[in-house]
């Protein structure tokens, strides 16, 4: 019987169980995994190189002769093989054997090996090469470069190299092409055959930098399907959590009188991405938007208005936040602005006392609270909305595209399902977005509001603290408010709170003539906002603090914030810790306060806090620093585990890739399924919810 691409590997002879749970390290399952497991890297073992032109560092093969064989006794025997052609000789070096290579390895035996090249003691020396006998004149070079697959334990190179040729062999031509041969002529990309087969076997002569780089049409080929896959994957949920109707939010005047009652007019990027919302809303699809915008950009407001929105139009909406901090400060807000419009406002977070908690619950279940804010605790058991319509979900990174859809569900009542909106502070190139938010239709609010003071950013080495705190007092003495913020210590809450009560002290004594607050993530709720109060009320003029400020607190008058062992932090980071700062119209200043000797990528991080305030150039430098799986958080994408696509160097393709998402759906749904097999799998990480 002929071997299908989503058999399983043990239908090639000789894979067995052990086996296959190797291969499943790699994320190679089936088949058709197998000769989709590309490689990490080539040789060129096409070429023989004379000893004597070879360079260290430099990964050559070599033909010659041995010409002495010992073994040293050091604090361990080692083999020791001196080797050489016509043209020179050097070291080859076994910190393993056995006395039958030894035996092997004869004076005068004529070897070929590979290695990498690197400077001994004396002279040129190749440790634990690959070595084949050479008898006879002239052995047979390798006809291509060799793929150097990417490894895991029990698994050699040449066992790896072996199967992915007896998985290409028995496939034969039984991979279907699952892309329409006009989207492959039409950019220049080869089959998919082609393909595979260019990249497990390339001739001498192919484009090494442009294999290893991906910028190989073949590789760009694998990585256009694979995407698409992703894409019509993220869409096919997109259209499920559709299916269900939502109410209409028509709105009502209430919604113009909020805006009028503010004590600002909306920026112009306001209104736009306000009027998308309420259109949305409008709509009996549940609407699914995104709404990206720098820290300090407004978002709250344009939750507001649409959380108004759907209070005007009998219904209910809920606002949640991943921190309680957070969640409490959106918490004021609303109530600031929506009490005065009779509009009742709940709380709801897991460190409530049960009989508020209870007062809370019934007041959403009656509906007579319209407004719900609060952290997770309002998707838990138990609270029942009358008739919630819109979940509005906060600083999106921390939630994953499942938890995100899982919110919705539950808050799914009668067959219908509440509109969503996400709001990001971590601002992402375009086609990033399109390709990791792709059930989300997006929004940018790109303008700050007016009136902003400038922040400027300054590094210091620390052996400066002694000016800084001059400038604290300056400040303060001058009415304004800061923050000091405290060295992450990733190890442990226990020790970070600590460090910022050592801090406090210490800075207490050092300027006992300013009143001095503490916030850390080990204190209780109640104790952070009383002092998150006092400090926002002006009663407290230095703040200290850990990262828990990070993210949304918002205090106008605060213009100063140090931060302390800055090199430690990324970069995302930092810039939401300076958002805090700049929120008024005075001037502001953010201090990094580093521990020389600084590290590169520290170095590139702190220069570009300095350069801009601009959070999509910071996040563009944070994506080439550290890579879209980082910065966007692992749980969120879903899509790390891409096999060949890599979303910063290939994100450039999503133009391409959603055309050809609308071409196929429009034109040949029947692939649909086969190229979410292929590179999803059966177990689809966006499943079911
Ligand atoms: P973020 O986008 O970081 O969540 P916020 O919604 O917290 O920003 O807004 C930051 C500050 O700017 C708040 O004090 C808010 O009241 C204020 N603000 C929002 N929109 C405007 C505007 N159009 N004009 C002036 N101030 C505004
Ligand atoms: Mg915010």
């Amino acid at each position: 019987m002929p071997v299908a691409p989503e058999d399983p590997v043990t239908r090639l002879s000789g894979v067995g169980p052990a086996l296959a749970a190797r291969l499943e390290k790699l994320g190679v399952r089936t088949v058709q995994d197998l000769v989709l497991l590309l490689p990490a890297r080539y040789e060129d073992r096409t070429r023989v190189l004379p000893i004597g032109a070879l360079r260290p560092g430099q990964r050559a093969v070599i033909e010659g002769e041995v010409l002495l064989t010992e073994v040293v006794r050091r604090r361990r025997p080692m083999l020791v093989v001196a080797f050489g052609d016509t043209t020179g000789m050097l070291t080859l070096r076994f910190f393993h054997f056995n006395a039958r290579q030894q035996e092997s390895l004869a004076r005068g035996t004529r070897l070929r090996c590979f290695g990498e090249v690197r400077a001994g003691q004396r002279g040129l020396e190749i440790v634990h090469p690959e070595y084949q006998r050479a008898d006879g004149p002239g052995g047979t070079e390798d006809e291509a470069l060799t793929p150097v697959y990417p490894g895991t334990e029990g698994l050699t190179q040449a066992r790896l190299r072996q199967l992915v040729r007896m998985a290409m062999r028995a496939l034969g031509d039984s991979l279907p092409e699952l892309l329409p041969p006009g989207a492959l002529a039409g950019r220049g990309l080869p089959s998919l055959d082609d393909a595979l087969r260019l990249l497990h076997h390339p001739p001498p002569d192919a484009d090494l930098a442009a294999l290893e780089g991906g910028s190989h049409p073949a590789r760009r080929r694998l990585a256009l399907e694979e995407l698409l896959a992703h894409q019509l994957a993220m869409r096919a949920l997109r259209h499920q959590a559709r299916r269900k109707p939502a109410w209409p939010l028509p709105g009502g005047p209430l919604v113009e009188r909020f805006i009028d009652s503010l004590p600002f007019t909306l920026t112009g990027a306001q209104r736009r991405v306000v009027a998308e919302v309420r259109r949305d809303l409008a709509a009996r699809e549940p609407m699914m938007r995104l709404v990206q915008g720098d820290v300090g950009s407004g978002k709250t407001v344009v939750a507001a208005v649409a959380a108004l929105q759907a209070v005007a139009s009998g219904a209910q909406a809920a606002i949640m936040a991943p921190t309680e901090l957070l969640a409490e400060q959106h918490y004021t807000n609303f109530r600031a602005w929506l009490e005065p419009l009779g509009v009742d406002v709940a709380w709801l977070s897991g460190s409530l006392p049960a009989a508020q908690r209870r007062d809370a619950c019934a007041r959403i279940a009656s509906g007579e609270a319209a407004v719900a804010v609060g952290t997770h605790a309002l998707f838990q058991e138990g609270v029942e909305f009358a008739r919630l319509a819109l979940a509005v979900i906060d600083e999106q990174h921390r939630f994953g595209v499942h938890q995100r859809l899982a919110l919705t569900d539950k808050g799914t009542r009668a067959g219908r399902r509440p509109h969503q909106l996400v709001m990001t502070a971590t601002p992402i190139p375009r086609t990033l977005a399109m390709a990791t938010y792709a059930d989300l239709d997006t929004s940018v609010i790109d303008e700050l509001p007016p009136g902003r003071g400038e922040v400027r950013t300054v590094a210091m080495p620390e052996s400066r603290r002694a000016e800084v705190i001059t400038r604290i007092r300056e400040a303060c003495a001058a009415g304004r408010q800061a923050y000091w913020v405290c060295p992450l210590v990733e190890e442990s809450d226990q020790l970070q709170a600590q460090a910022a009560e050592d801090t406090a002290t210490l800075l207490a004594e050092t300027l006992p003539e300013l009143a001095i607050g503490l916030v850390h993530g080990r204190m209780k709720p109640a104790g952070k906002e009383q002092v998150m109060r006092a400090f926002k009320a002006g009663e407290i003029q230095l703040l200290v603090a850990t990262t828990v400020i990070e993210v949304g607190v918002d205090v106008p008058r605060a213009s100063l914030m140090i931060i302390e062992n800055a090199e430690r932090m990324g970069l995302a980071q930092l810039h939401q810790l300076r958002g805090r700062v700049g929120r008024g119209s005075d001037d502001s200043s953010c201090v990094l306060l580093y521990k020389p000797p600084l590290s590169p990528a520290a170095t590139t991080r702190l220069a570009a806090m300095r350069e801009t305030n601009d959070g999509f150039r910071i996040a563009r430098t944070d994506l080439e620093l550290r890579g879209p799986g980082e910065v966007l958080g692992v749980r969120q994408t879903g899509l790390l585990a891409l096999k060949v696509a890599d979303l910063a160097r290939d994100a450039a393709l999503m133009p391409q890739v959603r055309e050809l998402a609308d071409a196929l759906l429009q034109r040949h749904p029947e692939t649909v399924a086969g190229l979410e097999r292929r590179w999803i799998g059966a177990a689809t990480r966006y499943g079911q919810v």
